[in-house]
């Protein structure tokens, strides 16, 4: 989940959608804020640092957040190209610090003068060769929409049945450095198109898929301006996303793929000792 401003935002959250813990995605600077929740939590929270990666200073302050506590880089959500220098620094400096990089791909704006992410993720094989010691979490509209052998970039939340063999599904089953995350609504939209697809997709990636919320719903049940940052996925508006993934991951597999889903998956990929 988003990082909440206040001590007790973030775990009234969790209460409310029935989650017991969270990996925070802060900012670089977040640490004193973090720290001063995680003294009032103990042992709920753990964070990732995320900060401008186009300003020379981003491996610097990344590092600096790591030495502070964070354990992971991400979400990088920047106006690059996947391929270019400055993700590819960070890649790099991912594998160096032997932490995870959670990665924003969008190619379709949501609203006028939002711009794209991390752009060319249908290219995005030769990073994941290049980088074979960096350990990948793939995530938002562009990522979930490659899920379907047919998207071109044309949509942010494609709809309808998933044709098979979408790039995304072909880069989880052959690379070992690459992971899911579930949140957001591309996650949940991506899950609820075709219910056939998506019993066997978390089946065949069920050790490489984590389960997130990405919701800014105030109490966990939906209230507040869900979504609001987002008019494009009013599909889950006035709902919270955690709860509404939650239960479509039950619904979709068993109990003990759900587990590694919502638990074991995270628990193992960032080394929590919980
Ligand atoms: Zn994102
Ligand atoms: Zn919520």
């Amino acid at each position: 989940m988003h990082l909440r401003e206040g001590l007790d935002a973030n775990y009234q959250h969790l209460q409310g959608c029935g989650v017991t813990h969270a990996v925070l995605r802060a900012r670089d600077t977040s640490g004193e804020q973090v720290r001063a929740i995680q003294a009032k939590y103990p042992k709920l929270f753990v964070w990732t640092a995320s900060t401008d990666i186009t300003r020379p200073e981003a491996e610097a302050a990344l590092t600096k957040a790591i030495k502070e506590g964070a354990i992971g880089l991400g979400e990088l959500k920047s106006h690059v190209a996947a391929d270019g220098p400055e993700l590819r620094r960070m890649y790099a400096l991912a594998a160096d610090l032997n932490v995870t990089v959670m990665i924003h791909f969008q190619e379709v704006p949501h609203f006028d003068g939002e711009g794209v992410f991390a752009t060319g993720f249908k290219q995005f094989e030769k990073m994941l060769k290049a980088f074979p010691r960096t350990r990948f979490i793939g995530h938002a509209d562009a990522f979930w929409a490659n899920v379907s052998a047919d998207y071109a970039n044309e949509i942010d939340y494609p709809s309808g049945p998933i044709k098979r063999g979408g790039i995304t599904d072909k880069l989880l089953g052959d690379y070992p450095n690459l992971f899911g995350d579930l949140s957001a609504n591309s996650g949940n939209n991506a899950l609820s198109r075709d219910a056939d697809f998506t019993r066997d997709f978390l089946r065949r990636h069920q050790d490489k898929l984590i389960f997130g919320s990405d919701c800014s719903c105030t109490d966990g049940r939906g209230a507040g301006v869900a979504q609001a940052n987002n008019p494009r996925a009013s599909r889950l508006a006035g709902k919270c996303v955690a709860r509404e993934t939650l239960a479509l991951l039950q619904r979709s597999t068993t109990p003990e793929i759900f587990r590694k889903l919502a638990w074991s998956n995270a628990r193992s990929l960032f080394a929590l000792e919980i």
